[in-house]
This record gives structure tokens, C-alpha cells and sequence, in this order.
């Protein structure tokens, strides 16, 4: 029950992400990466947006990795048919299940939602696939109408249910209690996967609530690219999941880094310096205290341990800095400072630092102490 299994949406949802598109090759690229980071399945595209979209598909089919690959897709019987078409395996059929999509978008009332889903799954099992069921907008849906379809989507042979919290409109404590009621509604066989999103910036908390709440697959894109606010982030939920709740994951942490790299680049978004894992500057210390701490004693300082995300702790200097700080820094550019020139140096980064724009490094030090030698003899 502590296993996570990913579903990572990168390449589908991810590249709904307004301004987004990769080409086939970066979607190749980072279908490798995902793979080779341990992700388990990998939804890669909708074979319903044409021959291009397919070629692409099909490309990365070709590439014989070792995580399963999956499309999106409509409960559309062509859609089905494209998705046969690229040689993946299994499809993921898409049906809204709440009262105002089912009518806004299908016309349909819920007794002929069931019967369209149905019929497309029969369609998609009778083709050779595997399929999982998405309840689109399930977080609005009717708790009886959800439970139900899930049992008579199970009798005709579905073992995996996605719930997307598709607006976003879930807090941690009424999707727990949702998953947890269907969870307890449904055969011990059915396996829930969890998809959210980040529009109040709870969709690593909401993903967390329904894993502990009894699902089983977390559905992410690295760095939680995404529609609007996007989805929840691979590396967010990999990492707490572990560390903070002591669960196993196949995600290998050294591959974070390199994976937020690649899609960043391919996506041409920046990774905000403070974004939790990947971010630049998740593990620079300014403050004199902190550094202090983290010299004398790791642990004193340390939750999430750098290494194994390949990178380690940095310092750089600011106004929070202190002495221990500016010694160490000396030291790491190999020059031996008396009192009088830490005492300058200390000084200097008073001043200096009260620019929130200034990063101070240690060559910056060095250049102080070579430069300002009139400033120091005063
Ligand atoms: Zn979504």
C-alpha cells in the first residue's frame, strides 16, 4: 500500500501548457529520460489530433522502453481506431462524469454517459488494447453515479480508473475523503490513479491526501508543467512521497535534476530558482546561521538530502551572513584573511547586501580584498 506508481502526462498534458509544443524529437528525448529515470508508464499523446501527432506516437513506441506508453483519447470510436493505429498498447478513454460537463459537452444525460463509455471501452478491449477509464471533472461528479459506473466499468473488465480533479477545485481533505469512499466501494482490484491540478497551488498536497487516501497511481509532469497553473510535479510528489512518508517509488532522485533540464529546455520555460527540488537555489544558504549550522553538522540543517539529486549544498553571501560564512568562503578560494579584512569584508556585505538584487560569491571576496586595500587600512 506505501508503493507510488507514476503515470507521468508529460508529454500530453504537459504540452497542453499554453505556448508549449515539442517536436517529435524532444518528445523522444524525454520519453528516454522518463524511462531511464525509473518512471513506470508514460502517457505520451492523442492519436485524435492527426497524422503528425500519430507519427510521433508511433516513433516513440519504436523506441522499445522499458515503461508502458499510453494515449489519450475520447470515448469516440475514431479516436480509438487512430489510437490502435500507433502501435501503443494501452489507450486511456476520456469521459466527463459531472452533471454540467456531461451536458455541456456531450448533450447526454448520465444513463447515456454510461452507455457511450461503455461502448467505446468494448470497442478499445475488442481491438486488443488495454484500457483505463478517465473521470473527467470527477471531483464535481455524484459520489453514487461515480461508484456505480466504476463497478459496471469493472464487470466489463477495467482494472485502472483515473479521477482528475480537472478544475482544481479539490482541497487535501474532501478528495481524501472521496477517494477514500470510492476506494472502499469498489473491488480490491480496481487501481485509482489521482490527477490534479495546481490553480491554488494544492495539487502536490491534494495528490499526496489521495494516495494516502487509497490510490495507487499518481499522475505528474516534470517540473508540474501544464494547463494553466498546471498539473502536480513528478519530482514533488516522488521526493515527499519517500522521504516524508516513507513510501517506495521506482523514480530514481538522480535523474530529477537532468529530467526538469530536458523539459525545461524543450518547453522553453525557465525553472523559477525556488522551485521546491529542481530550482536553482533550493539549496544556497545565505543566512550566517544556517551556513554555521551546516558546517559544523549537516543534519543540523538538512532535510532533503542534495546529493541524491546530484547537486549539494551552496553558499552564497548577503546580509544574513556572518562571520563562519565569510571564512569558509576564503577558504574555498584558497586565500587566508586576519581579522582586520574579515571585519571589512563583514562591513562590506552589510552594505552591499542591503541590494536585494546582489548574489554575493566568494570571488567577489577576493576581488574586495584586492581592491579596496585602501578602504581596509582605515
Ligand atoms: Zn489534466
Amino acid at each position: 500500500m506505501n508503493r507510488l506508481h507514476i503515470c507521468d502526462t508529460t508529454l500530453r498534458d504537459g504540452e497542453q501548457a499554453p505556448g508549449v509544443a515539442f517536436s517529435t524529437k524532444e518528445k523522444a528525448e524525454i520519453a528516454i529520460m522518463l524511462d531511464l529515470a525509473g518512471v513506470e508508464q508514460a502517457e505520451i499523446g492523442i492519436p485524435a489530433m492527426g497524422e503528425a501527432e500519430c507519427r510521433s506516437i508511433a516513433r516513440i513506441a519504436a523506441l522499445g522502453l522499458q515503461m508502458k506508453l499510453m494515449t489519450w483519447n475520447r470515448a469516440v470510436f475514431s479516436d480509438i481506431d487512430a489510437a490502435e493505429s500507433t502501435g501503443v498498447d494501452w489507450a486511456h478513454i476520456s469521459v466527463p462524469v459531472s452533471a454540467v460537463q456531461m451536458k455541456a459537452k456531450l448533450g447526454m444525460t448520465p444513463v447515456q454517459v454510461t452507455e457511450l463509455i461503455r461502448k467505446s471501452v468494448d470497442y478499445g478491449l475488442c481491438k486488443g488494447l488495454t484500457v483505463s477509464v478517465g473521470f473527467e471533472d470527477a471531483s464535481r461528479a455524484d459520489d453514487l453515479f461515480l461508484e456505480q459506473l466504476a463497478n459496471q466499468l469493472y464487470r466489463d473488465g477495467i482494472r485502472r480508473f483515473r479521477y482528475a480533479d480537472t478544475l482544481s477545485v479539490h482541497h487535501p481533505d474532501a478528495i481524501a475523503a472521496r477517494i477514500g469512499r470510492l476506494v472502499s466501494r469498489v473491488p480490491q482490484g480496481v487501481e485509482l490513479e489521482i490527477h490534479c491540478h495546481n490553480d491554488y497551488g494544492l495539487a502536490l498536497a491534494n495528490t499526496l491526501a489521495a494516495l494516502q487516501a487509497g490510490a495507487v497511481w499518481a499522475s505528474t509532469t516534470v517540473s508540474g508543467l501544464g494547463e494553466r497553473a498546471g498539473n502536480t510535479a513528478l519530482e514533488e510528489v516522488v521526493m515527499s512521497w519517500r522521504d516524508l512518508y516513507k513510501g517506495t517509488c521506482s523514480v530514481r532522485p538522480e535523474l530529477l535534476n537532468p529530467l526538469a533540464a530536458l523539459v525545461s529546455k524543450a518547453s522553453n520555460r525557465v525553472i523559477p530558482e525556488g522551485k521546491p527540488i529542481v530550482g536553482d537555489m533550493v539549496f544556497a544558504h545565505e543566512s550566517g546561521i544556517h551556513i554555521n549550522g551546516l558546517l559544523k553538522e549537516r543534519s543540523a540543517y538538512q532535510a532533503l538530502d542534495p546529493t541524491e539529486l546530484g547537486t549539494d549544498h551552496s553558499f552564497v553571501l548577503g546580509k544574513h551572513s556572518g562571520r563562519s560564512a565569510v571564512q569558509y568562503m576564503l577558504e574555498q578560494e584558497g586565500i587566508k584573511a586576519g581579522p582586520d579584512e574579515i571585519k571589512f569584508l563583514l562591513e562590506r556585505l552589510r552594505l552591499v547586501g542591503e541590494d536585494p538584487k546582489w548574489v554575493i560569491y566568494s570571488k567577489d571576496l577576493k576581488h574586495w580584498l584586492e581592491h579596496y586595500p585602501a578602504e581596509l587600512s582605515n
